[in-house]
């Protein structure tokens, strides 16, 4: 019989798929000896099973809670419902994946009229029952019934207004016994029943009600945006209470056990006295740091201190844990791997191996292209930041800085994102605001601490946040915000910190970021181990010197083309364009040469001998002929001929399907001449840089080959000129000359391309519109459809297609293997800077990937992991 419950002492921290994160790090707890309380998991198979059920729990699902429920009452000495010693619950969900403020927690089940007196007497303490049982009431009409939770909180701030109370628990018995009678009335009103007094059908209601959440629009938004499969289902947590609502020696919190915004090796997080669950992260009440708790409740401290160290080395990772307090005894309630910035990412991975905790291999593991992406972010210029006139500081919750229009709810932000840079600013954020925050560039509130709603998604977002501004009063209803004498309305501009915490008005100047030791460390030691090498897409010697900056180890692609559309050259282009005849033709070549000779030249320059692969021209030529009237007046008049005439041409070498068209090589076989004149650009930049003293490795590259006759015919003429070339200047230099491969026919003829091919660079864009048969300029219309029709998983011009375009390069890499076995292979289209399609090449056989220079430590780190994945699944 299949098992749907298992209690903490059955399970362990692999289990996660059946018992989701949660409940498999509680047993793992459990069994280390942790004091967690006791409890049970319901497993996603039953939530899984939930949903094929139509939505029912079936009876032997309800068999095994109850026969847990037993164990659990047993093991508590108390019971549910009981009016000796009631035994209160709580329920939380818990998937695979953690999903941070998406799914619904409802603490203190149990209680009804009946059993808060009991507990009240039995504690003598009044206020604590009755606090319980009205924020019981509150979870559970918001999380099982849908009631909006600010129906209740009005309640609260009317209430503490008459009584002049500044915080929730400034509120005495009498007040929370009031809240509760009123609370009822509100639920009654909303729901249209009585709250139930009957605790078992409280369970049930609620477990039912965390199947439900696994569905609910947000977490539906979540599992998109980070590619979680629908199908994995939510566990289900019953947990003995504890509490830390029960007086001045109680509390709760969340830590971690290392700072996830810097990696620093310190303990950090934020705690309440006299509080529970949900109100550190909710920003109601602003929390203490954790380092406060050294002082109020030092053995406490002490003993946190203690058991994050032991969770730290159990997992080998740094912890998010959450504690409560009761009576000075400690819980922990969860843990699991922390959410933590790239920065911080990399510190701790570095850390951990220098402590010898995990080593280098598990280390980059850890890191991936978002971790690189979000350190190569920009940071404020430190000048501009002076003279920059700051609003407010608030909380350092996420780093990053970004300058946006400020809009104060989700939708608008999401609206106005389609034109411009946005920033949300709001009170606090909540799970519906999830869409506006992916939408703004930075995200700015007025309450909570670094450890609510809007910190922490921003931080798993790698977006840039500051959180609890307090100086900021913002009224929706005018959509304006007061900061000191300056108001702002919707659509003004502000600069956000994340790394400071501080905001400021109007727009600050960038500057981009600089690598810290660590970061460095992690390169070198996938420099170490990867096999594959990295090249840069340059098409000039900055592109090349970024690249080679980051550590590049040629250039892998040359696009000509765009050396043409500069300004002291476009006008020659065109003019040889245009031109009727060969003869004509030649006259603009032959000035266009020296041109093209010198960029060439400093790019060897640049390359100090590593190898520079120069792609002749590849777009159909109508690309750089005019498409707007005013330009093409210009140019009619600068040619010397008639607006009509030009236009006539323009029509004239103007395509259906220009992709697919007169371009590539088919330019070279038509117009020999074009391709020749950049072979002697290259020559002679060749010979310079060679004089000079600069080593030169040239690699010549024929594009969108699909014939071997139309490689043969332009090999063999751009090999008689570089000869003849050397020959006549008596300056060697060495060249390769090979072709780009991005058509299906030439991976299926592979063997016979090669053989006048000294390498081949896979352009798996092209290859990719050309096997799927989608135009790359216009796939974006239909793609995001198919995805969300699971018709496509992925779109495959940023992933590699494994199925079909990656088995094309298999048969091109073994093809051309059998004809020229020591080949230079790599691949040059987006894919090379991809770290999944990185993954997916790097175990056919090429030799580098190619991308562009900010690409490049992606390329590095993706090539490194595919090694070490490679020796893991041996
Ligand atoms: C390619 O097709 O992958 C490629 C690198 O060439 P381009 O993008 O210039 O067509
Ligand atoms: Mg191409």
């Amino acid at each position: 019989m299949t098992k749907y419950v298992y209690n903490f002492k059955e399970g362990n921290k692999d289990m996660k798929s059946l018992l989701g994160g949660k409940g498999a790090n509680l047993a793992e707890m459990s069994s280390l000896g942790i004091s967690v309380p006791p409890g049970f998991t319901i497993t996603t198979e039953s939530c899984n099973d939930y949903y094929e059920n139509n939505m029912r729990i079936k009876p032997e699902i309800i068999k095994q809670i109850n026969e847990q429920l037993e164990i659990l009452e047993k093991t508590m000495n108390k019971g549910l419902g009981s009016l000796e010693d009631p035994l209160l619950v709580s329920v939380r969900s818990g998937a695979v994946f953690s999903m941070p403020g998406m799914m619904d927690t409802i603490l203190n089940l149990g209680l009804n009229d009946e059993t808060t007196i009991v507990l009240a007497k039995k504690n003598n303490d009044y206020k604590f029952a009755y606090d319980s049982y009205r924020r019981f009431i509150q979870m559970f009409a918001d999380v099982v019934m849908g009631v909006e939770k600010y129906k209740f909180e009005t309640v609260l701030s009317r209430i503490k207004e008459q009584k002049n109370y500044s915080q929730d628990s400034d509120m005495t018995s009498e007040d929370l016994f009031e809240v509760v009678e009123e609370f009822k009335k509100i639920y009654r009103k909303e729901v249209g029943n009585d709250f139930p007094n009957n605790v078992k059908e409280q369970l049930m209601l609620a477990v039912e009600a965390v199947f439900k959440s696994w569905n609910n629009n947000r977490a539906k938004v979540y599992r998109r945006l980070n590619g979680i499969s629908d199908k994995l289902g939510t566990a289900v947590n019953i947990q003995a209470m504890v509490f830390g609502n029960m007086g001045d020696n109680c509390g709760t919190g969340v830590c971690f056990s290392r700072n996830p915004s810097t990696g620093e090796n310190k303990l950090f997080g934020e705690y309440l006295i006299n509080a529970q669950g949900e109100d550190v992260v909710a920003g109601i009440r602003t929390p203490k740091p954790v380092s406060v708790l050294e002082e109020e409740l030092p053995e406490v401290y002490k003993e946190l201190l203690n058991i994050t160290k032991v969770l730290e080395n159990h997992y080998k990772d740094m912890q998010d844990i959450e504690f409560t307090i009761e009576n000075e005894k400690l819980y922990i309630l969860q843990t699991r791997n922390g959410k933590r910035t790239a920065l911080s990412a990399v510190e701790i991975a570095v850390s951990l191996v220098e402590e010898g905790i995990i080593t280098k291999e598990e280390a980059l593991l850890r890191i991936n292209s978002d971790d690189i992406n979000k350190l190569l972010h920009p940071t404020f210029e430190t000048k501009a930041l002076k003279e920059a006139k700051q609003l407010t500081q608030g909380l350092a919750a996420s780093p990053g800085a970004s300058t946006g229009a400020i809009y104060f709810t989700a939708e608008e932000a999401v609206q106005a994102s389609s034109t411009k840079d946005v920033i949300l600013v709001r009170e606090e954020t909540s799970p519906e605001d999830i869409e506006g925050m992916v939408s703004s560039k930075a995200i700015v509130t007025s309450r909570g601490g670094m450890t609510s709603h809007a910190a922490v998604v921003a931080r798993g977002m790698g977006k840039c946040c500051v959180c609890g501004a307090q100086s900021m009063f913002i009224d929706y209803a005018t959509k304006t915000v007061r900061i000191g004498d300056i108001t702002l309305k919707e659509g003004d501009i502000i600069s956000v910190d994340g790394s400071s915490g501080k905001v400021y008005l109007g727009e600050v100047a960038k500057s981009d970021s600089s690598f810290t030791d660590s970061f460095k460390k992690i390169i070198s030691w996938a420099d170490e181990i990867r096999e594959l090498k990295v090249f840069v897409n340059a098409d000039n010697e900055k592109d090349a010197k970024v690249g080679f900056e980051f550590g590049a180890e040629g250039i892998g692609l040359c696009r000509t083309e765009h050396m043409f559309f500069e300004e002291d050259r476009i006008s020659l282009v065109r003019k040889m364009i245009l031109s009727s005849t060969e003869e004509e033709r030649k006259v603009f070549l032959d000035k266009l040469q020296p041109i093209q000779s010198e960029d060439f030249y400093k790019i060897f320059k640049e390359a100090q001998g590593k190898s520079v692969n120069i792609r002749l021209l590849d777009p159909p030529l109508h690309e750089f002929l005019p498409h707007d009237e005013k330009t093409v007046n210009i140019i009619a008049k600068e040619l010397e001929i008639s607006v009509e005439q030009l236009e006539n041409k323009i029509k004239s070498i103007s395509e259906f399907n220009p992709m697919m068209g007169h371009r590539g090589c088919r330019l070279g076989v038509t117009y020999p001449e074009i391709y020749l004149m950049q072979a002697k650009a290259i020559s002679q930049a060749a010979i310079l840089a060679t004089k000079d003293g600069y080593e030169v490795n040239v690699e010549v590259m024929i594009p969108l080959v699909g014939i071997e006759a139309e490689l043969k015919y332009l090999k063999d003429r751009i090999e008689f000129l570089l000869e003849k070339d050397i020959q006549q200047y008596g300056v060697p230099f060495n060249y390769k000359i090979g072709t780009m491969i991005e058509i299906p026919r030439a991976c299926l003829t592979a063997d016979k391309i090669a053989n006048h091919a000294e390498f081949f660079s896979f352009g798996t864009n092209d290859l990719t519109q050309m096997t799927f048969g989608y135009s790359r300029d216009d796939a974006e219309k239909f793609i995001d459809i198919y995805k969300k029709k699971n018709i496509l998983e992925q779109d495959p011009f940023i992933n590699l297609d494994e199925s079909g375009v990656l088995e094309l390069m298999k048969i091109a890499v073994n093809k051309a293997k059998q004809t020229r076995h020591n080949i230079k292979l790599g691949i040059c289209g987006e894919h090379g800077g991809d770290e999944k399609s990185i993954e997916s090449v790097g175990n056919i056989g090429i030799h580098y990937v190619s991308c562009s220079p900010y690409r490049v430590l992606i390329a590095k780190l993706a090539a490194a992991k595919t090694v070490i994945k490679r020796n893991i699944n041996k």
